[in-house]
C-alpha cells in the first residue's frame, strides 16, 4: 500500500468530492471531509462515517480553518448554474475567500494543494477544442461572472501564492462530470433529463440544442485528480483539463437519455440562459502525456449507472 497520508476535502459531501473521499479512503488515507452542506448531502457520504479513517467536519470555507494534514483538495462551491446564481455574492466569497484561507492552510503547514477549477474559466470560447494556453472568453458582467470569475481568481491566487510563497499547487480544469450523487434538484443538463425521463415530463432543451458539451464519467475525473496530486512532480502545477473529449450536442444528448430509458418524454424548448457557452470540448494532450490519463468510459455506458441512481432515489 502508498505511504498513509492525511487528506482534507472541501466540498467532500458534494458529488465530486463524494467519490473523491471514497476513493482516498480505499487507497488507505486519512480523510478529512469539510463542507457546510450548501448543495452537497450527509447522504452522499452517509456510507463512509463508520470508517475510522474518516473524519466529517460542518464548515464553511470562506472563514479560516486550522487543521493538520498533508494534502488539500479544494472542491468547495456550489458547481450548477441554478445553485451558483442563487447567492452570487456567496459563490464568488467561496471561491475567492475559499481559496485565500486554503493557501494560508497550505502555507502554514507545508501542504500540497490542489484546486477544482473549471472550464467555465474559458467563458464562451472562440478556441476549440480549449487548451490550457486560451486565455477565455468571460463577461466579467453576467450571471455567470460569480462563478467564472470566481474560478479565475481562485487560480490567480493559487498561483501567486506559488510564485511569492513555494507553494506546491495542481490546478484541475474540470470539464462537464456526470455519474452517481449528482443532486436531484441540481439543474444540470445530464441530471435534469434523466430525471425528466424518468417522470416521463417533457425534456427541457434550453435554446435549439445546438450548443455542445463533453461529459466525463465522475469514476474516470476523480481519477484524474488523484494522478494529479499523487503522481506529477512538485514542479508541474497545471492547469490542465481534465474531461472527456467526445463532443455532443445538447439535443443529442436528450435523444440519447430517451432512447436508453425508453422514455415517452417528448423535447421541448425553452429559453436559452444569458452566456450559456456554445461549444466545449477539452483538447486532453496535456493530461496524457503527464498524467498518462485518458477517458475509455463512453457516454452511454455511464449513463447506465447513472440512471440506476436517480431511479433508486425517486423510488422509481
Ligand atoms: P457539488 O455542488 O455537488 O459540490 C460542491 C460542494 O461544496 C457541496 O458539497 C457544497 O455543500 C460545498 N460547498 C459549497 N460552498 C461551500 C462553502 N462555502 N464551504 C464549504 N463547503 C461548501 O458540485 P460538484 O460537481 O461536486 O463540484 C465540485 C467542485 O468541482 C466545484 O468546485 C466545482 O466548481 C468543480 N467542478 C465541477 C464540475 C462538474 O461537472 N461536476 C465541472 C467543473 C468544475
Ligand atoms: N488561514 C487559515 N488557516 C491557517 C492559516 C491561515 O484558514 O492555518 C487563513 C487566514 O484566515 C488567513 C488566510 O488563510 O487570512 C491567508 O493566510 P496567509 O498566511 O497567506 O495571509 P495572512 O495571514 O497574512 O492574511
Ligand atoms: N441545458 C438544457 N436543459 C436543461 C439544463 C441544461 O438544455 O434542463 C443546457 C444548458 O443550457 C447548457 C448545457 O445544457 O447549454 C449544459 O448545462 P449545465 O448546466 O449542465 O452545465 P454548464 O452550462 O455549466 O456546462
Amino acid at each position: 500500500m502508498a505511504e498513509n497520508k492525511r487528506i482534507l476535502i472541501t466540498g467532500g459531501s458534494g458529488f465530486l468530492g463524494s467519490h473523491l473521499c471514497e476513493r482516498l479512503l480505499s487507497a488507505g488515507h486519512d480523510v478529512l471531509c469539510v463542507d457546510n452542506y450548501f448543495t452537497g448531502s450527509k447522504e452522499n457520504i452517509r456510507h463512509l462515517l463508520g470508517q475510522p479513517r474518516f473524519e466529517l467536519m460542518r464548515h464553511d470555507v470562506t472563514f479560516p480553518l486550522y487543521v493538520e494534514v498533508d494534502e488539500i483538495y479544494n472542491l468547495a462551491c456550489p458547481a450548477s448554474p441554478i445553485h451558483y446564481q442563487h447567492d452570487p455574492v456567496q459563490t464568488t466569497k467561496t471561491s475567492v475567500h475559499g481559496a485565500i484561507n486554503m493557501l494560508g492552510l497550505a502555507k502554514r503547514i507545508k501542504a500540497k494543494i490542489l484546486q477544482a477549477s473549471t472550464s467555465e474559466v474559458y467563458g464562451d470560447p472562440s478556441v476549440h477544442p480549449q487548451t490550457e494556453d486560451y486565455w477565455g472568453n468571460v463577461n466579467p458582467i453576467g450571471p455567470r461572472a460569480c462563478y467564472d470569475e470566481g474560478k479565475r481568481c481562485a487560480e490567480t491566487l493559487f498561483f501567486d501564492y506559488h510564485r511569492q510563497h513555494a507553494l506546491r499547487i495542481k490546478v484541475a480544469r474540470i470539464f462537464n462530470t456526470y455519474g452517481p450523487r449528482m443532486a436531484v434538484n441540481d439543474g444540470r443538463v445530464v441530471s435534469n433529463f434523466i430525471v425528466q425521463a424518468l417522470r416521463g415530463e417533457d425534456i427541457t432543451v434550453y435554446g435549439d440544442g445546438g450548443q455542445s458539451r463533453s461529459f466525463c464519467y465522475v469514476d474516470e475525473l476523480v481519477d484524474g485528480l488523484v494522478r494529479l496530486m499523487e503522481n506529477t512532480p512538485d514542479d508541474f502545477t497545471g492547469p490542465v483539463n481534465l474531461g472527456n473529449p467526445r463532443e455532443f450536442t445538447i439535443l443529442e444528448l436528450a435523444e440519447k437519455v430517451i432512447a436508453l430509458l425508453g422514455s415517452r418524454s417528448k423535447i421541448i424548448h425553452k429559453p436559452l440562459p444569458q452566456d450559456d457557452p456554445m461549444q466545449r470540448k477539452p483538447d486532453i494532450t496535456l493530461a496524457k502525456s503527464a498524467l498518462g490519463w485518458e477517458p475509455q468510459i463512453r457516454l452511454e455506458e455511464g449513463l447506465k449507472p447513472t440512471v440506476d441512481y436517480f431511479r433508486r432515489v425517486l423510488g422509481l
